[in-house]
């Protein structure tokens, strides 16, 4: 689907159009997608994204890209250049409307001043614990501070010498002077500055005071003219103190809808946690194939086409769930089996010698490039006397419904001919080092030509002309549902990561085409998955494929039943 295609209608297209039939914001809409630049973007950002950017192009508005960068100590340029980069990988343009909440620092200091004269703020000597102590409970009220009564003149000066750096690192804070009794705790006397003298990605030196997120996200909302803000549940607590600031300081009024953020089982979603995981190496990076991250989605295989296709079916409500993994892998597999090219590779080689089949020769066999789209044409692929198939498509003593090859047994290799196993070549511990084979010269093609059956059609490889490449599999990152979940109190989330969800297989056996491959190529190993080149490790003459996703859906067992 296109990147302007989101729309199912959802609660807040329905709050836009009787906007737009009201005559609201003179019919315009403008919305923004406002990522704290501290992290790497995830699949549940991709969630919102679609949401703001495809809201903005279903009703011919904009949508900004605003990095809410009012915490310095956590925020970096590497960030920035990831979440842009992602941004746009999945579909989605900004135009011109890049902005950063630092921009807007001058504003509002001001607009903090003008609060400080009316005497809706002051300057707090408490410490950021006392002032969690003064905060109360949902069943306590909070008490005031000892500062609250500051005369305007003494909460100016001290914030204009907050601002020169006269004091150190939260020696005091401004704090909005509103109701201590409230029954939103988001209301009681909420900090809007504090001291940190830190150097600002975009900044530099020039402040030593940040605004809060709550003092700064509505205010830059109203800067920008949003419409439409969209942003998660937890926000709906603060609407009310947005609106409280904007009303205060007589500014535009932005509006905010909430909806539910996107969960996924056998998944993190939060950026704190994930940045554990690469700080503590659990994964190789942001963008390990194993990470829920857009750009380790992207290394794995998934295509910007497959994520938006899953954001849409998943929809948005107001209501908390989480979302089967299985559909975001159905999503991916879906894309991909119209598209991808399908190609032979053999992961865990055994050899297999046709021994009636002319030494020296090779031929050059039709083999199908992708059965869903007739245009894909095919290709040839050589096959000679010495052969690779899949070690687990052979069986010496087979089970009653394994069909495979089995001594004695004829199976079909695809595209190419008949074989019979008859016998088997074993190294000195025991182990399966080769198979024997013969092969029927009238079955060319894979064609019986006599009506004969066979109940297995199996992949294979020739020896000589395969590429020799590493293959990684992957299992989930977690080996609960609830990934937060644990046991008891002692454990954290991290005792819940899966010590098996990386298998590198390095010794498979590719046909010759997959020599071209190239990174964002999602290809079909026919019977083995989807998988795509490696962006990072592969290396011309040693490439390293990954696993996008298995073949076996699930997930359309599940609809089916459903
Ligand atoms: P985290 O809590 O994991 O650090 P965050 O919500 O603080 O993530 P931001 O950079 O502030 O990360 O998020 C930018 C936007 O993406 C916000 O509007 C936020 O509501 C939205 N968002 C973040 N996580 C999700 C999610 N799991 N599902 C939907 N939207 C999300
Ligand atoms: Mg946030």
């Amino acid at each position: 689907m296109a990147p302007g295609d989101v729309k199912k209608t959802n609660f807040i297209s329905q709050i836009i159009e009787e906007d737009l039939k009201s005559g609201r914001n003179g019919g315009r809409v403008a919305t923004r997608f406002p990522p704290e630049p501290n992290g790497y973007l995830h699949i549940g950002h991709a969630k919102a994204i679609c949401l703001d950017f495809g809201m903005a192009a279903e009703y011919g508005g904009e949508c900004h890209l605003r990095f809410d960068d009012t915490n310095p100590v956590k925020e970096e340029q590497e960030y920035i250049d990831s979440i842009q980069e992602d941004v746009r990988w999945l579909g989605f343009d900004w135009g011109e409307h890049l902005y950063y909440a630092s921009n807007y620092f001058d504003q509002l200091y001001e607009w903090a001043v003008k609060l400080i004269r009316e005497g809706k703020a002051y300057v707090d000597d408490l410490t950021a614990d006392e002032i969690r102590e003064h905060r109360g409970t949902l069943t306590r009220p909070g008490t005031e501070s000892p500062y609250r009564n500051r005369s305007v003149e003494e909460n100016l000066d001290l914030f204009e010498r907050m601002r020169k750096g006269e004091f150190p690192d939260g020696a005091k804070t401004l704090r909005a002077r509103i109701d201590m009794e409230s029954p939103n705790l988001n209301f009681r006397d909420p900090v809007m500055y504090r001291i940190l003298k830190a150097t600002h990605h975009r900044t530099g030196d020039k402040w030593c005071i940040y605004p809060m997120y709550d003092w700064a996200h509505g205010q830059s909302d109203s800067i920008e003219r949003i419409t439409h803000s969209i942003c998660t549940l937890e926000f709906e607590d603060h609407r009310p103190l947005y609106s409280w600031f904007i009303e205060q300081l007589g500014i535009w009024p932005s509006r905010q809808f909430e909806f539910a953020r996107l969960n996924i089982t056998y998944t993190i979603l939060s950026k704190r946690k994930l940045l554990q995981l690469v700080k503590e190496n659990y994964v190789d990076g942001w963008d390990d194939p194993r990470m829920p991250t857009i750009s380790g989605l992207r290394r794995r295989g998934y295509t910007p086409e497959s994520i938006r296709d899953f954001c849409d079916r998943i929809g948005v409500s107001k209501a908390d769930s989480t979302v089967d993994v299985g559909l975001l892998e159905h999503c991916v597999r879906e894309d991909l089996n119209k598209r991808a090219l399908r190609r032979m590779a053999v992961l865990r080689p055994l050899r297999v010698v046709i021994e009636n089949y002319p030494e020296g020769q090779t031929e050059q066999l039709d083999a199908v490039n992708n059965p869903e789209d007739p245009s894909a044409g095919s290709r040839k692929v050589p096959f000679s006397r010495v052969l690779y198939i899949e070690r687990e498509d052979f069986m010496e003593e087979p089970p009653k419904k394994f069909f495979r090859l089995a001594p004695g047994r004829e199976v079909r290799l695809r595209y190419a001919y008949f074989i019979t196993c008859t016998s088997v070549v074993k190294n000195a511990g025991g182990e399966i080092v080769e198979l024997r084979c013969t092969y029927d010269p009238a079955t060319r093609g894979g064609n019986s030509p006599d009506g004969r059956k066979v109940k297995a059609t199996i992949h294979w490889v020739n020896t000589e002309t395969a590429v020799n490449a590493e293959v990684r599999l992957y299992d989930h990152l977690f080996t609960r549902e609830d990934p937060n979940k644990v046991d008891s109190e002692d454990l954290d989330w991290k005792t819940n990561i899966n010590p098996n969800s990386l298998e590198a297989l390095k010794d498979c056996k590719l046909e010759p085409a997959l020599a071209e491959a190239s990174p964002g190529e999602g290809i079909q190993f026919e019977r083995m998955g989807y998988f795509c080149i490696d962006s990072k490790d592969s290396k011309p003459g040693a490439p390293v494929f990954n696993r996008t996703v298995t073949l076996k859906d699930t997930w359309a067992k599940i609809a089916k039943q459903g």
